[in-house]
């Protein structure tokens, strides 16, 4: 099956019927300046030589490609690897983007950024990009997200970055993005949002993916130098969706190689228990963008849990949507249980510890090996460290 997603998104920037923009009026401009922008800088041979110098002297690119021998061992079946971006500077995948978007900014004058957060990661990756390369930021961060994610809270006030505490509805993740839309609607002028992930109105699910796809270019490479083919199964977890696209975008015209997206089954698939969107959401708009969505009958956003905060959104990005719908990315869910176990299997055989959202996608990919053959390939995109979720971990398995 040939499958040509190269040109996607359109110019009204959908991809098949899902993305898009629906914004106030008063966004219309910055959006279209930035799409302009963008478009501009991605055929500028002198910005992507400053953004890849970035990434390889800062972030410390390319991330390995690392055999996980006694994992492979443990399971039995296909050979698993892990795309290692935990070890990028800041412990994530998140600082691509951040760094790529700051770089923006700055090309189109403006002189100020904020972001919005929930585990707090890429609140740290934009305070990061904010200090490298001078520009103020500002990030909105859920009350609830900010007791809960202390050390992350004081890495960017560190770095100089002011945290706004957001009090409005469940206090977490969706609010922030919410508040950070609103301030950016007065701001726009001299602000430039960095949005964390493949969500939002176009053209961001374009650029964060772009920025993103230095994961899966990467890894096609190392695949060849390594092991001289592809991988059969490629996995990733899928919170907005950045670090999966940034996986999976390469891959898609490969079509021999099988792609596996891991939403947060949480702690049943009851409504406001999970936060698995592609798989129990209904097609809706939320953040600027036709995706799928958990909603009630009315519409109304649902509540979503997950162990980890990461993955814990109740959208996710359009161009997922799309995926899903033409077959081409297999996704399903890991609850919350299973993760924690995927974290402790990890851990104890590889000396690695995941992010609790990187876990989620360790089950998946220790499922899929399992009933392989050893001659076989599983990579997972290993989206991050769990430093931050430790003292969270220590509670739930009582260590
Ligand atoms: C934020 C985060 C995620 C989820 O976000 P995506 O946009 O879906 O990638 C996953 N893993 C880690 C380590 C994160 O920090």
């Amino acid at each position: 099956m040939a499958i040509l997603t190269e040109n996607l998104p359109d110019s009204r920037g959908r991809f098949g019927r899902f993305g898009g923009r629906f914004v106030p009026e008063t966004l219309m401009f910055a959006l279209e300046q930035l799409t302009a922008a963008y478009l501009e800088a991605k055929s500028d041979p002198t910005f992507q030589k400053e953004f890849r110098q970035i990434m390889a002297d800062y972030v410390g690119r390319p991330s390995r490609l690392y055999y996980a021998k006694r994992l492979t061992e443990h399971v039995g079946g296909a050979q698993i690897y892990f795309k290692r971006e935990d070890l990028n500077h800041t412990g994530a995948h998140k600082i691509n983007n951040a760094i790529g978007q700051a770089l923006l900014t700055k090309r189109m004058g403006k002189t100020n950024i904020i972001a919005e957060t929930g585990a707090g990661q890429h609140g740290v990756a934009s305070a990061t990009a904010g200090a490298l390369l001078n520009l103020p930021c500002r990030v909105y961060m859920g009350s609830e997200d900010i007791r809960r994610q202390e050390l992350n809270v004081f890495r960017m006030k560190a770095m100089g970055t002011q945290v706004v505490p957001v009090e409005s509805g469940s206090k977490t993740l969706r609010d922030a993005v919410n508040e950070a839309m609103r301030e950016w609607m007065a701001t726009v002028e001299n602000t430039h949002y960095i949005i964390g992930s493949v969500i939002g109105p176009h053209p961001f699910p374009m650029i964060v993916r772009d920025f993103q796809s230095v994961i899966g270019e990467e890894t096609i490479a190392q695949s060849f130098e390594q092991f001289g083919t592809l991988p059969n199964v490629v996995v990733a977890c899928v919170g907005g969706g950045s670090n999966a696209a940034g996986m999976f975008y390469p891959f898609i015209p490969y079509s021999e190689v099988e792609l596996v997206g891991v939403e947060a089954g949480g702690r049943s698939c009851e409504s406001g228990e999970h936060a698995s969107t592609l798989s129990y959401g209904q097609p809706g708009v939320l953040h600027g963008t036709f995706s799928y969505v958990l909603q009630d009958h009315d519409g109304q956003t649902s509540p979503v849990h997950s162990v980890s905060a990461g993955l814990d959104y109740p959208g996710v990005g359009p161009e997922h949507a799309y995926w899903k719908e033409i077959q081409r990315v297999r996704y399903t869910s890991v609850g919350d249980r299973d993760a924690l176990e995927g974290f402790a299997l990890c851990s104890r055989l590889e000396g690695i510890l995941p992010a609790l959202e990187t876990a989620h996608g360790i089950v998946e990919t220790v499922r899929i090996a399992a009933k392989r053959p050893k001659h076989e390939r599983v990579v997972l995109c290993f989206s991050g460290r769990g430093d931050k979720d430790c003292a969270e971990i220590a509670r739930l398995l009582k260590l």
